[in-house]
């Protein structure tokens, strides 16, 4: 055959520049993609080799990477089916060249879209490239090695040539601008990084051995890859250390063992092999460095699985083998592709099925792993309406004893105790046992029981949570006294009066920090054994809050509100009675008298509305109106003349603030000067 020339394809167009350009950042792609094709033809003439057709012994099929840093080459050899003239012409000179181009009129606009830039294939060697060469000789008998070259422009020269050995080589003569991919340490790592699983042996460099007082080549080959990965191995002839060790090969980083994996091995309705491991994830999320790794037939696509998998199990680790996800098509389109909705159905309903299973049979392990596994599986039901059916037979609840229960298991234990008179289940539940100690032990008093929700989902969660249970109740056990968390029936009669609480709300509300937030004062009957004053936050207040702080504008509005406190006071504390005897005691008289001032304006307001209510709007005459502006101006005088009185009584009383503060301490609110005043007014009570 003599030396041809000719022009590639059937347009003029020159696409190696827009190779180059548009590809530029993944240029490394170039490797996967000449490395995958050795590995296409040397399977293909073990495939024929099995049918019978190659009779003698087919040798060594090893692929070899090589760089040859002095005449700026890279060779790719492979000893796979090989190609004749023809076969040149029709794989390498049309159907390569038109499907690189069709890729590229594809997605010229969008390629970052486009996942693992499968669909280049041979052309993307012209990304580091300034000439290929190409020479093969096929597997046929008596055919002829031949030598195709291209420079990077449209035209190909192909000719005859001389080659022992059946099989491919691809000579890159690299560009002065990626002079980079010269360099072995560059080519070993993208090597790994793509072709680590590949199934065919690939060599790079030597096996070196210490002879002479230094490291020399042995002639054996250094085999880069693993041929036959973890993942595509049977699960009953894999041991526990086998998953261990190959969690150690894919993340050589990670010091955490993972707390367990699951073996995928599905052929039907689509392909997918594959390992996901359990890490240990605490709070941090942000911290996800081991990512899982697609590949497409052992080959590394990519470790940005967004939009495959549903997003709670991003938070796996290990690998996805599956030739069934369309690898080269923008990720917007995967969320709707239905193969991938399958495979992202089959994985979630995966790792449900190994849940439930360590959960029904190692329930030891299930429990000490729990700490650990729980933001995982809170995070997969708060986003995930199939995840959530499956995993509220396995969801635990942790209580302050560390003591684990299922939530039937825990529904059973509350059940009797912590069933108010409204039919109402309630759940109780802290935040922080050291700061809420009081309150726990309030609960525990009552033979309640208290769950610890610390976590970094617990919120939402139990938001969510509790929309799907029917008659119960988050409270946390400092939201509201005891008595009120769980209320068992009506309220025994208060010995206060009335008129005696309206008193002591302005006492105890001109007591209290100003600093703190706004106080809503309140009368109950806690008994003796409680302290005279409690405060609390509502349960429904402190949501609002904690929504507030997440941040984000719609909620900004949570933020700004003020800290509200239920100031709760003991109406049958000796205390209680005690401070309301003090305030009789001294300001008696002049209270009195200012009461009985408001009664006499009362009476006369009453007579005042009787008179005018079966009138008209326009029948009321205007002495009338007057009147009765004049009436109320006149009561609201003598209130704040009362209001200033025990205002400036409450300020003074040492026994108020005390009994304040000690409610504020018992709630971790009483800080800086104020905790010092605290603690030098009891040092002065202890005195007397
Ligand atoms: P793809 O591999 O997706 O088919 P490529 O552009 O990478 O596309 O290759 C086009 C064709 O060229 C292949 O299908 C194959 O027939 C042939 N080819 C490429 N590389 C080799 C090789 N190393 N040995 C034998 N044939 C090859």
């Amino acid at each position: 055959m003599a030396k041809q020339t000719g022009k590639i394809g059937v347009t003029a167009e020159n696409i190696f520049p827009i190779i180059k350009k548009f590809l530029y950042s993944e240029q490394e792609i170039f490797l996967r993609e000449l490395v995958s094709n050795a590995v296409d033809a040397t399977q293909k003439v073990k495939a024929i080799a099995r049918s019978g057709e190659i009779k003698e012994e087919l040798g060594d099929l090893t692929i070899r990477v090589k760089v040859d840093k002095e005449n700026k080459t890279i060779t790719i050899s492979d000893s796979g089916i090989g190609m004749d003239a023809e076969e040149v012409d029709k794989y390498i000179n049309q159907i390569a060249f038109t499907s690189a181009n069709y890729f590229l009129e594809k997605y010229k606009d969008k390629i970052e879209a486009i996942i693992g830039h499968f669909g280049l294939g041979f052309y993307s060697a012209f990304m580091v490239a300034q000439k290929v060469e190409l020479i093969s000789k096929s597997y046929k008998p008596d055919s002829k090695a031949v030598k195709w070259v291209c420079d990077g422009s449209p035209e190909f020269t192909i000719e005859e040539t001389e080659k022992e050995t059946r099989g491919t080589d691809v000579i890159l003569y690299v560009g002065d601008e990626e002079a980079e991919f010269l360099e072995n340490s560059k080519i070993e790592k993208l090597l790994n990084k793509y072709c680590k699983f590949l199934p065919i042996p690939i060599g790079f460099g030597k096996e070196q051995e210490w002879k002479d007082g230094k490291y020399v080549d042995t002639d054996k080959d250094k085999i880069i890859n693993e041929t036959e990965p973890l993942w595509k191995k049977k699960p009953t002839d894999l041991k526990e250390e086998d998953y261990k060790k190959f969690y150690k090969d894919l993340y050589p980083q990670s010091w955490e063992e993972p707390l367990f994996y699951i073996h995928l091995n599905v052929d039907y309705p689509f392909n997918l092999t594959g390992v996901l491991y359990f890490p240990k994830i605490r709070t941090n999320l942000e911290v996800q460095k081991n990512k899982i790794q697609l590949y497409s037939n052992q080959v590394f696509v990519t470790d940005s699985v967004e939009n495959i998998v549903p997003e709670f199990l991003t938070l796996l680790h290990g690998v996805l083998d599956s030739p069934d996800i369309p690898l080269n098509v923008s990720r917007s389109y995967l969320q709707t592709d239905s193969n991938v909705k399958k495979i992202s159905n089959h994985i979630t309903k995966k790792v449900a099925d190994k849940l439930s299973e360590i959960f029904k049979n190692q329930r030891d392990d299930f429990e000490k792993k729990w700490d650990d596994l729980k933001l995982f599986i809170q995070y997969g039901m708060l986003t995930d309406e199939k995840f959530y059916d499956r995993a509220k037979e396995f969801l635990l609840f942790k209580n302050v004893d560390n003591k684990y229960f299922s939530s039937e298991e825990y529904q059973k234990i509350i059940k009797d105790n912590q069933t108010d008179s409204d039919k109402k289940l309630i759940y109780l539940y802290t935040t922080n046992k050291t700061e809420q100690y009081k309150f726990i032990e309030d609960a525990k008093n009552k033979v309640y029981d208290v769950l610890v929700l610390d976590g970094a989902f617990d919120m939402p969660f139990i938001n969510m949570y509790e929309s799907k249970l029917e008659n119960a109740r988050f409270a946390r056990v400092d939201s509201d006294t005891i008595d009120n968390l769980v209320r068992k029936d009506d309220k025994k009669n208060l010995q206060i009066s009335k008129e005696e609480q309206d008193d002591m709300t302005t006492v105890y509300e001109a007591a209290a920090p100003q600093t703190v937030g706004t106080y809503f004062v309140q009368f109950r009957n806690l008994g003796e054994q409680e302290l005279p004053v409690v405060i609390t936050q509502s349960e429904y207040m402190r949501r609002m809050k904690d929504i507030g702080l997440l941040g984000g504008a719609e909620v900004n509005l949570y933020n700004n509100l003020p800290d509200n406190y239920n100031l709760v006071i003991n109406a049958s504390h000796q205390i209680t009675k005690q401070i309301i005897e003090q305030k009789n005691t001294e300001l008696g008289e002049k209270v009195n008298e200012l009461n009985n001032k408001i009664k006499s304006v009362d009476t006369e307001i009453d007579a005042l509305e009787k008179l005018t209510k079966n009138k008209k709007e326009e029948e009321i005459s205007t002495e009338e109106k007057e009147q009765k502006e004049k009436l109320h101006q006149q009561r609201s005088d003598i209130q704040n003349e009362k209001n200033k009185i025990l205002k400036e009584w409450a300020v003074k009383n040492k026994l108020i603030k005390q009994v304040i503060d000690l409610a504020l301490l018992s709630k971790n609110l009483l800080k800086g000067e104020a905790l010092l005043t605290f603690v030098k007014r009891s040092v002065d009570f202890i005195e007397k």
